[in-house]
């Protein structure tokens, strides 16, 4: 059976080359999701892109095409500041004051982050006296780093900027990357970038979305065009043994839903052996199905018959003459709302803690981001939380919303109103 023409003239896999034939999900077509409208803008047309997964059938890396340019996802405006999270800063703090210890690092060494925002991690290993680098292609969110005492270098990351840094700054002790290797769209040349820049001896670590429990939870959200792969252990395992780094840890975090944070070193030293949970997260993926097109096929119509559920739920309410509210405008909120057609129609406004997103609407559905005290003064009957993951801390930081009959409602895995 031949395939048809343009499924020929699509580029192959990004890590093995191989053809992408079989869909992962298909969302539609949608803006980037972190470009926010800003108000003088309400006049103009979006671009929007489609937004499909596939799976490889030789390695299973799930993947978008590389349709929009990097340059285009990543501009100066690009509205992300890791710093307003609460959670993700003391995740960091946590992270800081166990890699120290772990690995023994004293004055005089050098952790480099790849993708490092707003100085959000760097700035507790400065705290300790160690030396360190932020490479983040924003301009705007390294120039906030700066400002915090983190040296930033502006550009990309892949081959060139790790001799580059290597040649000019010297090796990376602890070479960082959260939520980075998704977003990469050369993936060999940023892991072979990784193998450059760490130092003999080094280790590396790197925190990302686990695939497993996107398939597990339903969070097709968490799809959008800034993130171009969606990986299981066992794909980065051979993505990193391709360019002679071993994995020697993993571990099970609850950020972002469920992410992996993963050890590595170089394959040639031996100082670090590797761990039996390496084996053990390797054996669950398998059982689970993951070495199998099967497992992936199934996904898309769950995740239509979650569209269908919350459009009941909304349309529901509405009919009843509910006060419906969003809460956040992560992106992976932009994702849910145009995939599922809501607007003002369902949502009248969203609020953010961020004061870069407030007055500004959100892409595509051009729903207006407010200030989070706007909540208070209308009262609503239901908030809906578009970032999930962070479902806790908001209903703890908003907890009044309870106060005047208020329910906060999710819609990943599927719409649920909390108790
Ligand atoms: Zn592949």
């Amino acid at each position: 059976m031949s395939l048809p023409v343009e499924r020929e003239l699509r580029p192959g896999c990004r890590f093995c080359g191989s053809p992408l034939r079989h869909t992962f999900v298909d969302l539609g077509t949608q803006p980037l999701c972190q470009r926010h409208v800003k108000p003088e803008e309400l006049s103009q047309m979006e671009p929007f892109y489609p937004l499909v997964a596939y799976v490889c059938e030789d390695c299973f890396l799930v993947q978008l095409e590389a349709i929009v340019p990097p340059d285009e996802l990543f501009r100066d405006d690009y509205a992300y500041f890791s710093s307003y999270s609460d959670s993700w800063l003391a995740h960091a703090q946590r992270y800081c004051d166990a890699m120290i210890p772990r690995l023994g690092l004293g004055s005089g060494g050098r952790v480099v982050e790849l993708a490092s925002n707003d100085g959000y991690l760097l700035q507790y290993f400065l705290k300790q006296g160690l030396e360190v680098l932020g490479i983040e292609p924003s301009a705007n969110v390294a120039a906030e780093a700066e400002r915090r005492g983190v040296p930033s270098l502006v550009r990309f990351f892949g081959r060139e900027t790790a001799r580059f840094v290597r040649d000019r700054v010297g090796h990376a002790d602890l070479l960082v990357g959260n939520n980075v290797l998704a977003h990469v769209p050369d993936l060999n040349d940023f892991v072979a970038g990784t193998k450059i820049l760490l130092a003999e001896r080094g280790v590396l670590t790197m925190e990302f979305p686990h695939l497993m429990r996107l398939v597990e939870e339903n969070q097709f959200d968490t799809i959008y065009h800034e993130h171009y792969s969606y990986l299981s252990f066992g794909t980065v395992e051979r993505i990193f043994a391709r360019h002679g780094l071993t994995l020697f840890d993993v571990e099970e975090l609850p950020t972002h839903g469920g992410s992996l944070r993963i050890y590595g070193r170089h394959a040639e030293s031996l100082h670090e052996p590797v761990r039996g949970r390496v084996a053990a997260l390797r054996e669950r993926e398998q059982a689970a199905g993951m070495q199998r097109l099967e497992y992936y096929q199934r996904f898309g119509e769950r995740v239509a018959a979650t569209k269908r559920k919350l459009l009941r739920f909304l349309s529901d309410a509405r009919d009843a003459g509910k006060r419906v509210v969003g809460y956040g405008a992560p992106g992976k909120g932009n994702t849910l709302l145009n995939y599922c057609g809501i607007r003002t129609d369902f949502l009248d406004f969203t609020v953010d803690r961020s004061p870069h997103k407030q007055g500004n609407y959100l892409p595509g559905t051009r729903i207006p981001i407010l200030a989070p005290e706007r909540i208070r003064e209308v009262r609503p009957d239901y908030v809906l939380i578009l970032p999930w993951n962070l479902r806790d801390e908001i209903a703890r930081q908003m907890d009044d919303v309870r106060g005047w009959g208020g329910r906060f409602v999710v819609p990943i895995p599927e719409v649920r109103v909390l108790d």
